[in-house]
């Protein structure tokens, strides 16, 4: 505590199972408090599960990330709410399932008012900001195109990235400065990045980019409580990476492989700037760091791995949805630890929110926990009693209850022990109790969840390309 600044104190009293405790919370937002532990989140992009040292990767060297890992907790159980990119991340940014506010698919990256995170729903730096944080975002947004879901217009006081779901890495190919001046699919990828509202132009290796402004802004943000997003769109295709950080792999003879690990390489050594600036600040003991993938690796795809888990990213098997996943908190968690029981991305606005003490009561309810006396010992139960994952698309459920995994997949149903069974090979069937039990708490949680509520990628595709096909044939008949 420090003395010399005037703090409030409040007594509060609590009726907890019937036991009156008393309760100290200090309220002194505004007042750079010490004792509010910052936040960093780094989640890459389409990392697979074994992609870490601490997961077992044996090619891929990742001794920054292995920190967090080995000073805090590896989580073995570690899930997100969705296997790709957008609705992950609104899961995580919310702390809420994103079915709950229809953000059930990848968003149309087109700047329309329509698309993107409702402003019904509060991120994690809109809940900090009356704590007294500061907020700021590094890298992809993807909660929607129009200026109205803008970094800064919800909540982070400093934006530095793109607003879409995914980049080139080059600075050089960074040449559009709007998305109205995109001319082919995908071609946003190609747009300069914004510091804030304005655009820039860059000279460095974009994930190079993204550590460099976080060193920076921790830096700038060292006195005042914040939460830095360390949003990296890497390892996600394009497959780009620059001789640096080849060269760390020219044993690998893959190329699709050795690129993916120089990526990989290239957001570890940004994990090790970001360590050391905590520790030369002085705030490394309170600051809590969680690095988390926001899906499982699309192996083929970006040349990623898995390891034993089913599938990857897009799947309900434990490949799309369970990822590398630590929390590194000095201060109040040990070091060296080990947690199977299931967690999830929805934990981290809890988790913050719960040791920050902020008043969440007008909220909507959250549906992460704060993991920390799970992690301290005070709590041996579960975090949490199911977990929940709904596929529109693909006609897909599935809930994991302490070990027991139930997925439907249209008519399709499957049971898996994920302890015994981690690969889920062999399906137990739908004939029993626990099939039974998870499938009718399923039932009841879908209750709660609403249809999408956007144009999605995939529906935008097809809009995209009846407009080019009607261009080009009006360019036709304009011709002499
Ligand atoms: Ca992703």
């Amino acid at each position: 505590m420090n003395f010399y600044k005037t703090i409030t104190t409040i007594i509060s009293i609590i009726m907890f199972n019937g036991v009156v405790q008393v309760q100290a919370s200090e309220t002194n937002a505004g007042q750079n408090s010490k004792n509010k532990p910052n936040l960093i989140v780094i989640l890459t992009d389409d990392q697979g599960y074994k992609d870490v040292g601490f997961n077992g990767s044996t090619d891929i060297k990742t001794p920054f990330i292995d920190v967090i890992a080995n000073e805090g907790t590896i989580f073995t159980n570690g899930y997100v709410t969705f296997p790709v990119c957008g609705p992950s991340r609104a899961g995580l940014l919310t702390g809420r399932y994103q079915g709950r506010f229809g953000f059930t698919s990848n968003p149309s990256p087109a700047p329309d008012a329509d698309v993107g995170l409702p402003s019904s729903e509060k991120t994690i730096a809109e809940v900090l900001k009356p704590a007294g944080y500061t907020s700021g975002i590094l890298g992809k947004w993807h909660m929607g195109g129009h200026a109205d879901y803008h970094p800064n217009n919800r909540g982070f006081d400093y934006f530095f990235g793109f607003v879409e779901g995914g980049h080139r890495y080059f600075p050089e190919e960074l040449t559009i400065t709007d998305f109205s001046e995109v001319t082919k699919w995908s071609g946003w990828y190609y747009t300069k990045l914004m510091r804030n509202q304005e655009r820039i132009e860059t000279t460095e290796y974009l994930t190079d980019e993204l550590s460099n402004e976080a060193v920076k802004f921790i830096e700038r943000e060292k006195d005042n409580p914040f939460f830095l997003f360390v949003s990296y769109n890497a390892p996600h295709a394009p497959l780009q990476a620059t001789e640096k950080y080849l060269n760390r792999y020219k044993h690998i003879k893959d190329k699709k492989r050795q690129t993916y690990a120089a990526m990989v390489s290239a957001v570890d050594d940004g994990v090790g700037e970001i360590l050391k600036t905590l520790e030369k600040q002085g705030i490394d003991d309170n600051t809590i760091v969680f690095f988390l993938s926001d899906n499982g690796g699309p192996e083929t795809k970006n040349a990623s791995d898995n390891g034993e888990l089913r599938e990857g990213k897009g799947s309900l098997f434990e490949g799309g949805v369970r990822v590398p996943f630590a929390m590194r908190w000095p201060e109040k968690i040990p070091q060296g630890q080990v947690y199977t029981n299931a967690v999830s991305s929805l934990d981290i606005l809890a988790t913050i929110v719960g040791q920050a003490d902020v008043d969440t009561s007008k909220n909507k309810p959250l549906d992460g926990v704060d993991l920390t006396p799970y992690l301290t010992g005070e709590n041996d139960g579960l975090p949490h009693d199911a977990l929940y994952w709904r596929h529109l698309r693909k006609d897909g459920q599935a809930v994991i209850a302490n070990h027991n995994k139930m997925i439907n997949l249209k008519n399709k149903k499957f049971l898996y022990d994920v302890a015994n069974d981690v690969g889920e090979t062999e399906s137990l069937g739908s004939d029993n109790d626990t099939y039974k039990e998870l499938n009718a708490g399923y039932q009841e949680w879908l209750k709660e969840m609403k249809p999408t509520a956007f144009v999605t990628l995939l529906e935008y595709k097809k809009i995209w390309l009846k407009q080019q096909k009607s261009k080009k044939n009006k360019n036709k008949k304009t011709k002499p």
